[in-house]
């Protein structure tokens, strides 16, 4: 497949940032793809893992923030797991999608940043995820309330929905760990 660079002279890319970020040593990746084959959205989103990879290596800038995958990854940790170089491919995609944010590059499609940021909300006030309150926080952002609630009732059914959510949740330990993320992102910039 071909890759398309923007090579930016002035400056060495991407790749410092995201190893800052990651504490991961980007430099040993060499290609063998396993990160990719074991990625369940490689296939939909039109840059896999080990091209984000080597986008890096071949000192790509912030038009690598644009890639769908950013957005499409869902932080399974497969592509981390299968890595025979130990490097935490799920990590540098959470760092991707940290400096979209921070840069406000477009998302390619959908409402994914805002699903990500009501997800995160829910589980830093709950101390784990409670669906009724994420899905409140993302209709809240969307305005679109009426859409897929025909599907509502056959969830709670399925008891795949809970309408209260469990008090099993660590709130103290999860607020500190936002806490520590919090004053990690201040101390990068
Ligand atoms: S599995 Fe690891 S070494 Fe192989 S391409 Fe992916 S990041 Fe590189
Ligand atoms: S963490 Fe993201 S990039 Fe890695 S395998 Fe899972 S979906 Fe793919």
């Amino acid at each position: 497949m071909a890759i398309t660079i923007k090579k930016n002279v002035e400056t060495e890319g991407l790749i410092r940032r995201i190893e800052q970020m990651t504490g991961t040593d980007l430099s040993t990746c060499y290609q063998c793809k396993r990160c990719t084959s074991g990625c369940p959205v490689s296939k939909l989103a039109g840059s896999p893992p080990s091209e984000i990879m080597r986008r890096l290596h071949l000192k790509a800038g912030d038009e690598l923030l644009d890639s769908e995958i950013v957005w499409m990854c869902v932080s399974c940790e497969t592509c981390s797991a299968r890595c025979p170089m130990g490097i935490d491919v799920a990590a540098v995609m959470d760092a991707l999608r940290q400096l979209a944010r921070e840069k406000k590059a477009a998302p390619q499609e959908g409402n994914v940043p805002l699903f990500n940021r009501a997800f995160l909300e829910t589980v830093k006030f709950f101390g784990r995820t409670y669906d009724i309150a994420m899905i409140a926080a993302y209709k809240l952002g969307t305005r679109k309330f009426m859409d897929d609630t025909e599907k509502f009732p056959s969830m709670l059914k399925k008891r795949k929905i809970a309408l209260l959510p469990s008090l099993k949740g660590d709130r103290k330990t999860t607020r500190r760990i936002f806490q520590k993320a919090n004053e990690r992102k201040e101390a990068e910039r």
